[in-house]
């Protein structure tokens, strides 16, 4: 049984709706022991907005893990990208402002030209921004900024059938996490958006990618990623439990903080 989430979202990022306290009450009715939020990263010093939802998140998720305390474990954190830029950023977030954890979430990658490449966005492209997607993983897995790598199988997304390049990149990608020692997700979101809707195309969490982490040796975590208070509810956990056997994966339950 799965007792653990640290990828929840709340209304704050704005493409998810509920709040903190419905999150924390849809995870106890689940038996979830340790609840940890990773809400899309808030940049403090962009605009007056910006600080004030930075803020109110904070204190917000602290006052709750008081209230909460005798029911269930919470934790806050951040779901942000890696790019050199934002390392200071990051950094400054763990040690000055009580952030306990990042996740990686690398949702685009910039090209040589410095050119955006979207992994939302489906281009015909897919071998670009495998590669791209990697080189921004790997420096951030290497960093040694975050407690787990969401979603690593986000490129995914972008192919109709595996091929060559997915399978090469899909491994390099293990082999990085492995490296630096950095648990990589089963992302119960995008499972959901699988089963859900009609996509076209592959999309995360793909099985081939997790039989590829089974051959390298990886640690995994399993993230429901919820948008909504009910996706905590209808996370499908045993579809990971049913991988994380069948591949022999390394199963970490609570999740490192980086200091
Ligand atoms: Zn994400
Ligand atoms: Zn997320």
């Amino acid at each position: 049984m799965i007792d653990y989430n640290y990828h929840t979202h709340t209304f704050r990022c704005g493409h998810a709706t509920g709040t903190e306290r419905e999150y924390i009450e849809a995870a106890i009715a689940c038996g979830i022991k340790v609840l940890g939020f990773s809400d899309h990263i808030i940049f403090e010093h962009k605009d007056e907005k910006s600080k004030e939802k930075f803020y109110d998140y904070i204190k917000t998720i602290n006052e709750l893990k008081e209230e909460y305390k005798d029911k269930i474990e919470i934790h806050l954190g951040f779901e942000c990208e890696h790019s050199s830029d934002r390392v200071d950023y990051y950094k400054y977030l763990l040690k000055e402002k009580g952030i306990e954890y990042l996740i990686l979430g690398q949702h685009f990658a910039l090209d040589k030209k410095g050119e955006k490449l979207d992994l939302f966005e489906n281009s015909n492209n897919r071998h670009k921004i495998t590669k791209y997607y990697y080189k921004f993983v790997k420096k951030g897995l290497k960093s040694g900024l975050y407690s787990y790598l969401a979603h690593p199988d986000l490129f995914t997304r972008e192919y109709i059938d595996i091929d060559k390049t997915y399978i090469k990149y899909a491994r390099k990608v293990c082999n990085a996490a492995k490296k630096y020692n950095v648990p990589i997700e089963i992302n119960l979101n995008g499972l959901y958006y699988k089963k859900t809707r009609n996509l076209p195309g592959l999309t995360y969490p793909c099985e081939t990618f997790f039989k590829i982490a089974g051959d390298v040796g990886n640690d995994v975590m399993v993230g429901i990623d919820c948008h909504a208070p009910d996706l905590v509810t209808n996370a499908d956990f045993e579809w990971a439990e049913n991988i994380i056997s069948k591949y022999n994966l390394h199963h970490i339950t609570r999740l490192e903080f980086k200091k």
